[in-house]
């Protein structure tokens, strides 16, 4: 069983990957750490050697803390103290940012002002007073070091234990101007005054201040990247109005049991999943469908919680209630996906465990190398400094996770359910797509359109009287046409359903069967019957024999409409590159017929249930990347075969259960559009890692002096300070435009 902790204090990729690593080596525990989320995932394989408070002691030894995702209360109530944790963090990154701010400022005046020929007090001038003029540059430094005590106390741990984060590369880099101040002020004390200009506790407080910054403006943006799920859980009201003891009571939501009676009134919002009982209504359900029209609903039918009743007055029976009701099922699907690692962030958590120290290890050769060339000490502080400082893998660390999470996040808004980062990887860059035909490319709601032979009741009579028994698309348009006809049924014996071909009982000693051309192999067809099968098919209609005591005694062409957006979304999905395929159990000709209309070039038609997975992984051993998308009646083995399963038409519980994205609406362009988010969310985590890793790789050289060697510039700590700062703010806000996918 997989068991998830929130792991507090984790601000950078190096040290996600520390905890992972470390909690990955225990021995039969899997973990993955999600650094926008703080999501520690984790599985105990053998539960005999370690339970989760070994894995939470374990992370706190390396210096993190870990608050244990409640176990009971309600999804809001969790997600509400975690919402409000993170809203003091953000308050309180401000706040240091601004006090460390009011001593920088100052510090800034008296140390570089001054150089720029800002008037200073003689007592403060260092011609006049040079031990004044660095005792307050130090007096000025040591409450900010003290606002960023985190760094210090979380960097060093994190060095001592041999796992450096960035925070040590922050402790490190600020210590070393720190101290080099220190001992400058010594020897402008015994009279060294060339020592005046190159005091670095500037340096110290301001890289400090504008890290606050950055982390506080990182914060800021991370905060938004959660609105999705906050919308979700927005959807129910906090109250209902339940029948209890022959009265009508308004009720907390979490009281509602499964049976209670609730009344909902025109207007108001459908609390939990239920069954309307009396009443009838047009139900908007676009905020968890993303379906726009609103759907007519009565007697019988089921209602979401969460969707709007627009217009009429509802009793309903709740048939779900709290981690039950699809709202909430949605809401831990997104959380999951949103916590998942795509394959493409693997690389970057190896990078990130590696990097901080070889960071340090450039840092310290560049010093040696210009010691060795006999720099000043001022100019090999100032490079080393730079080096730690710029090289701070923040930004790699945020570029896969902060897409994901927004990416996933705005699918959810558009009634696109990603289940895994992994499939919304993979989607991006599939080869083939596979459609099913009944429910995904036509309605799925087939009539009867015709009926051939002799005696139009007797053969509906019959077909009807069997088909009540089953469960099939065609058998519910063979009983509604009887009833239409206002025909009684008969009792059957014997029945017996053929998956992919039709069904077979007795009726009074005779033996009828109902299905397709498979069926009834063994029987010849007349002539009578030849050309109605012509015309049926051809037009992309689907035949239906019936057959008593192996004589066809009928024919039923069955019609299923093509939805109207079926065209404008196969040839997108041509646009995009994929090469479409139709499958079904349908007659070949039909369906054939029906491709043509659609452009369709591929069809595999007349492929019983249990094939289906086998024409996907055919398509596989010929190396290609497979997208299926079905409504999941019959489908399952074909979602869970292919690469990325899509289950269309807010799916049965097995097709959710199957699939990797699960389609809400049945509108098939918005499998287009999942397609389109996968490829927008991979090309913006393809943007991060190349800004993360661009603006380190060109960074190091810079801030090391290689360019400085060659007649370039020197970047001043400050500025490595301002650059480290922005790029994790960018790479989030690069992210943050997902939300506007569309
Ligand atoms: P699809 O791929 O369209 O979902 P199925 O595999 O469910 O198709 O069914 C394939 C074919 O089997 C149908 O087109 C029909 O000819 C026949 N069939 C299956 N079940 C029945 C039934 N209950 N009554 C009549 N025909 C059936
Ligand atoms: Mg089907």
């Amino acid at each position: 069983m997989k068991d998830k902790i929130t792991v507090t204090g984790m601000t950078c990729a190096a040290c996600s990957a520390t905890v992972e690593n470390v909690i990955n080596k225990m021995e039969g525990v899997s973990a993955s750490v999600n650094l926008t989320t703080e999501a520690l995932t984790f599985e105990i394989l053998d539960s005999s050697k370690y339970s989760v408070s070994d894995i939470e002691k374990a992370v706190q030894d390396i210096g993190y803390g870990t608050t244990k995702k409640s176990d009971n209360p309600s999804k809001q109530d969790d997600y509400i103290s975690t919402k409000e944790r993170k809203s003091k963090e953000l308050k309180q990154y401000r706040n240091n940012f601004i006090y460390s701010a009011l001593f920088s400022i100052p510090l800034i005046y008296i140390s570089m002002g001054y150089m720029l020929g800002f008037i200073l007090p003689t007592f403060l001038t260092p011609e006049f007073s040079p031990s004044n003029f660095a005792l307050v540059q130090l007096l000025l430094t040591i409450p900010v070091l003290i606002i960023g005590k985190q760094f210090y106390i979380v960097g060093y741990k994190a060095l001592y234990n041999f796992h450096p984060n960035m925070d040590s590369l922050v402790a490190l880099g600020t210590s070393v101007a720190f101290v080099y101040g220190v001992f400058s002020m010594f020897l402008i004390g015994a009279g060294e005054n060339n020592y005046l200009h190159n005091l670095y506790f500037e340096s110290a407080a301001v890289i400090i201040t504008l890290i606050l910054l950055g982390k506080y403006l990182e914060n800021r943006a991370k905060s938004k990247t959660s609105v999705a799920i906050e919308k979700l859980l927005n959807l129910v009201p906090d109250k209902a109005r339940v029948f209890r003891d022959g009265e009508l009571k308004e009720i907390e939501l979490d009281k509602v049991v499964v049976g209670d009676l609730i009344v909902v009134k025109p207007g108001e919002k459908i609390p939990v999943d239920a069954v309307i009982s009396k009443g009838n209504t047009s139900i908007d359900e676009s905020m968890i469908t993303g379906e726009p029209i609103p759907v007519d609903k009565t007697k019988g039918d089921n209602v979401i919680g969460g969707s709007i009743n627009t217009n009429g007055s509802l009793q309903i029976v709740a048939t779900k209630v709290g981690d039950d009701t699809m709202l909430a099922q949605i809401v831990k699907l997104v959380e999951d996906a949103q916590g998942d690692k795509a394959p493409i962030a693997r690389m970057a958590d190896v990078i990130s465990l590696y990097f901080v120290p070889i960071v340090i290890a450039i840092s310290l050769m560049s010093g040696l190398i210009w010691w060795m060339v006999g720099a000043e000490s001022s100019f090999i502080i100032s490079i080393m400094i730079s080096v730690l400082i710029i090289a701070c893998p923040c930004a790699l660390g945020l570029a896969t996770p902060t897409a994901i999470m927004v990416g996933t996040g705005r699918g959810a808004s558009l009634g696109i359910l990603v289940k895994s980062a992994e499939s919304l990887e993979i989607a991006h860059k599939a080869d083939v797509i596979v459609l099913d035909k009944t429910g995904t490319i036509t309605e799925g709601k087939p009539i009867v359109s015709d009926v051939f032979g002799d005696d139009i009741s007797e053969i509906l009579l019959l077909a009807a009287s069997v088909e009540m028994h089953s469960e099939h698309p065609l058998a519910k348009a063979i009983i509604d046409k009887s009833n239409e006809m206002r025909l009684k049924t008969l009792s059957v014996d014997n029945f017996i359903n053929k998956p992919g071909l039709g069904v077979e009982c007795y009726i009074d000693g005779s033996k009828i069967a109902i299905g397709n051309n498979r069926l009834i192999e063994s029987i010849e067809i007349s002539n009578r019957y030849k050309s109605d099968f012509e015309v049926i098919t051809s037009q992309g209609r689907t035949p239906v024999w019936v057959i008593k005591n192996d004589e066809i005694i009928g024919l039923i062409a069955i019609s299923d409409s093509i939805k109207a957006d079926s065209k404008e979304a196969i040839s997108r999905l041509q646009e995009l590159g994929l090469d479409v395929i139709m499958l079904t159990g349908d007659n070949e000709k039909s369906a054939n017929n029906i491709a043509s209309q659609l452009n369709i070039k591929k069809v595999i038609a007349e492929v019983l249930p249990d094939e289906k997975d086998k024409v996907i992984s055919n398509l596989q051993a010929e190396g290609k990347s497979v997208i299926f998308v079905g409504d999941g009646i019959n489908d399952a083995p074909a979602l869970t075969r292919a690469n990325v399963g899509m289950a269309i038409g807010n799916g049965t519980d097995i097709a959710i259960e199957s699939a990797d994205f699960v389609l809400m609406s049945s509108n098939i362009l918005d499998v287009v559009k999942a397609i389109k988010l996968s490829k927008a969310t991979i090309k913006n985590i393809k943007q991060n890692l190349a800004w993360a890793f661009v603006y380190n790789i060109i960074g190091i050289p810079f801030a090391a002096g290689v360019i400085y060697a060659f007649g370039g510039t020197l970047l001043n700590p400050m500025i490595a300070g301002v650059a480290m700062s922005l790029s994790s703010v960018s790479v989030v806000s690069n992210a943050l435009r997902l939300r506007f996918f569309n």
